[in-house]
């Protein structure tokens, strides 16, 4: 039950951002945090998930400790975060590295998504979370000073701030922007996610994370947790084309194995054999939105976080790690105007304040990587529609060598952005008070 004389925070969706911004609250005396969830049980896709070293520091910050165990985790040994090799013939052609000093439990980690979902929920009070309350609308009640959240069932729930972390096509997101839907952006994954043993068998598997690259699709596998390995295909279509592959395939929809081969007939026969032992397959075509322009939402009551504020569509694995990254930003600024040991609630205008702090730490970044993200997949985009055969084998090592450098996104220092805002909005309120004196 809500306790209405603590500032109550709505969090709409229990994914990575929903549940990391739920552990940083909980302890808090005078904070009631609710989550609200549209699904019935909390599940996660059968895929694997990527953190980087900001990810993988965030979860330790937020004291989940648990998700960098071994166990679940899954480093790479070189500590390259990602192995690039040649379609044909398997050379190493390029790695990325850690820009900055990483110890061993922050390396760049996969996990089977369910793990990590499961070690973040250890930390929440299932009490908290509220199933089957798929967010509908919202309005603010003058008499009682609340939002009042609508769900599908026809049910309410009343807040002072909601944090819309309800995924890549967020229905708080579109409520409050209608314009901000997403569009498919031609590219398509094939995820698998099995026992190890269908793989064991085979004779120079790479025992490390790495990424084989062709001409016009990719194929990315790694070891995950308890013995499990994943096989993820890409290939990039041409979204405008009228019958561009998939174009109309549901996420997370039943794939076949045989057309997943039939992809990768043409390449090496270690390859070959990987692809030969997956047991099955399912589709994901990817989605991505433009920036927004603002993440303060509602009259300053409402804002976003995780895929909900910055729908990037997976690119550079990052995903996971921003969702992270905003909910530690998204508490620490909500401690800011309501530290542990305040004797009243926030008024609006503090409230304001820390979704304006949060807004600053986190949207110049995740602006950027969207940047990156939009000119890329048109890259992607063009070179599809350029005839991609006439690429040549040098044509193609060039651009794996050329590929972007994501150690900016994976290293980003989400505590001194935090600690940037803070100070900028003290600057802007001095000069605002210097303004006003004049
Ligand atoms: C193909 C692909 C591959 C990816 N690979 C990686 C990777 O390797 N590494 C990485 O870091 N990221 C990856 N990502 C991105 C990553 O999965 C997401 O960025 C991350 O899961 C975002 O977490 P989230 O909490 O914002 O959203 P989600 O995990 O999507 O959670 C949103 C939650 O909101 C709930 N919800 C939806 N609508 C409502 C509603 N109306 N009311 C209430 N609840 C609702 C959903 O049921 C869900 O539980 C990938 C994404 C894609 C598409």
């Amino acid at each position: 039950m809500a306790d209405e004389s603590k500032l109550q925070i709505a969090i709409v969706g229990a994914g990575i951002a929903g549940l990391g911004a739920a552990i940083g609250l909980k302890h808090h005396p005078a904070i009631d945090v609710q989550v609200y969830e549209k699904a019935t049980e909390l599940r996660e896709i059968g895929a694997s998930i990527a953190l980087g070293p900001n990810g993988m520091r965030t979860l330790e910050r937020l004291g989940v400790d648990n998700a960098l165990d071994d166990e679940i985790a899954f480093r790479n040994k070189s500590k390259y975060p990602m192995i690039y090799r040649h379609w044909k013939t398997n050379e190493i052609i390029s790695t990325d590295s850690h820009a900055g000093e990483v110890e061993y439990r922050h390396l760049t980690a996969r996990f089977y998504r369910a793990h990590l979902q499961e070690a973040l929920a250890k930390h929440v009070d299932p009490s908290r979370i509220h199933f089957s309350k798929a967010f509908e609308s919202v309005t603010f009640d003058r008499t009682i000073r609340k939002l009042v959240i609508t769900f599908a069932d026809g049910t309410t729930a009343t807040a002072d701030i909601i944090l819309g972390a309800d995924g890549i096509h967020s229905p708080v997101r579109t409520f409050f922007v209608p314009t901000s839907s997403t569009a498919w952006t031609g590219w398509v994954a094939f995820r698998s996610v099995f026992l190890y043993s269908h793989v064991a068998h085979i004779k120079d598997l790479p025992d490390e994370a790495n990424h084989f690259w062709g001409p016009d699709r990719t194929l990315f596998i790694s070891k995950l947790g308890r013995d499990l390995f994943t096989v993820v295909g890409s290939y990039q279509a041409d979204p405008d084309a009228p019958d561009a592959p998939y174009k109309d395939s549901t996420w997370n929809s039943d794939g076949d194995v045989d057309t997943l081969r039939d992809f990768y007939k043409d390449w090496s026969p270690l390859v070959r054999q990987i692809v030969d032992a997956v047991p099955s397959t399912r589709i994901y075509p990817n989605a991505a939105a433009h920036p927004l322009e603002t993440w303060v939402l509602g009259s300053g009551k409402v804002t976003l976080a995780g895929d909900a504020a910055h729908a990037h569509g997976g690119a550079f694995a990052a995903g996971g790690s921003l969702a992270l990254d905003d909910a530690w930003a998204f508490v620490s600024s909500i401690l800011y105007v309501l530290p542990e040991n305040a004797t009243r609630k926030p008024n609006d205008a503090e409230i304001l304040k820390a979704l304006r702090i949060y807004e600053k730490t986190r949207k110049p970044h995740t602006d950027r990587v969207m940047s990156v993200v939009h000119q890329n997949n048109k890259n992607k985009v063009a070179r599809y529609s350029q005839a991609r055969e006439l690429e040549t084998d040098e044509q193609l090592r060039t651009r794996i060598k050329n590929r972007v450098d994501p150690s900016w996104i994976h290293e980003h220092d989400v505590q001194a952005a935090f600690a940037q805002a803070v100070a900028d909005e003290t600057t802007d309120q001095v000069s605002a008070g210097e303004q006003a004196r004049l």
